[in-house]
């Protein structure tokens, strides 16, 4: 019950501010993903968060979400520059992880007054300082430059609420904890604390239960769907499954068809029925295809050159 619950949660249930649904909603997001449903109700809460769940569950949002809102509620101090005091701070392993989820904060709070920047090494660090001075609410940022800049006292972490430490088992692989922890003891022990980590090996246990405050902990089934695929189920009668599929792909703006089935028999059968109605752009992939042709059909389906794939 809980779970059908869940998974015909709305976003509207969430309580977030109007304006963040707006933007939500421009994004197509329909309904929120698991790691959604759950996070977004306690982060709101105020609990720090401790969360298994890995890239493409809709983390992001998850956490950016809720981070927006509270942000949107209250007035930002300021800096030693008169720009806006940083108020959340994301940490991430990569750059290109930091631009993604700062493209997201663009993208969610569009209709916020709250500014957002990013950032991180290899890039000139004027522009960064400047955007830092002048203020914005949320700053992501890989732990390298960051420490960098405030070593510099061009940056103050002293007004951080929220804080989130995103891929947390990447950035220990990749050997961030002591500048992590640096960070750590650079913003106030009052804020709220976020962690999500695709897996919990015991040392990301043991450091989150140094930074987090009585957590609150959800763990997300690791999933390979993407949450853009939509999924629809036909019970339909043997003798019609094809004539139904070909009204399917007949209603269907499509460029790139995987067609599934369970012998080689059908697989060829089936790419034949699809030739006949006058689409020339399908290839059948099985056992019985040598190897080369096989690749040759693959190849194809990649490039475009064959629109639908009928395969074992
Ligand atoms: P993430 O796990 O944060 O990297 O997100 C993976 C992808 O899912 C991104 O492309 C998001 O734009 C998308 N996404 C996030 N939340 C939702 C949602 N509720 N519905 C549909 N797509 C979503």
């Amino acid at each position: 019950m809980r779970r059908f619950w869940r998974a015909i949660m709305k976003f509207e249930e969430l309580n977030l501010a109007p304006a963040i649904l707006q933007a939500v909603q421009e994004q197509g997001y329909d309904t929120p993903t698991p790691v959604q449903a759950q996070a977004i109700p306690i982060v709101l809460a105020g609990h720090d968060l401790l969360a298994g769940a890995q890239t493409g569950t809709g983390k992001t949002a998850a956490f950016m979400l809720p981070i927006l809102h509270k942000l949107s509620l209250a007035e930002a101090g300021r800096n030693k520059f008169g720009g806006k005091a940083i108020r959340a701070l994301v940490l991430t392993p990569t750059r290109e992880l930091a631009a993604q989820i700062q493209e997201s904060a663009k993208d969610y709070g569009k209709y916020l007054s709250l500014q957002s920047t990013v950032v991180f090494g290899g890039v000139g660090m004027k522009p960064q300082v400047d955007r830092v001075k002048r203020g914005v609410d949320v700053l992501v940022a890989t732990p390298g430059r960051l420490l960098d800049l405030q070593g510099q006292g061009l940056l103050d972490l002293s007004s951080i609420e929220i804080l989130v430490l995103d891929e947390a088992d990447r950035m220990l692989d990749m050997g961030f904890i002591p500048d992590i922890e640096k960070i750590f003891n650079l913003t106030p022990f009052t804020r709220q604390t976020l962690f999500f980590s695709a897996t919990m090996p015991p040392a990301i246990q043991t450091f989150a239960q140094l930074c987090l405050t009585d957590p609150l902990s959800i763990e997300i089934a690791r999933s390979s769907i993407p949450t853009s695929v939509t999924h629809a189920f036909y019970p339909v009668a043997m003798d019609q499954r094809d004539e139904l599929l070909l009204e399917l792909l007949k209603q269907t703006d499509y460029h790139s068809v995987m067609i599934f089935t369970r012998t080689r028999k059908e697989a060829d059968q089936l790419t034949s029925l699809i030739k006949s109605t006058g689409q020339p752009k399908v290839a059948a992939m099985h056992s019985d295809i040598n190897q080369v042709d096989r690749m040759k059909a693959l190849a194809g389906f990649k490039a475009g050159d064959y629109e639908i794939l009928v395969a074992t």
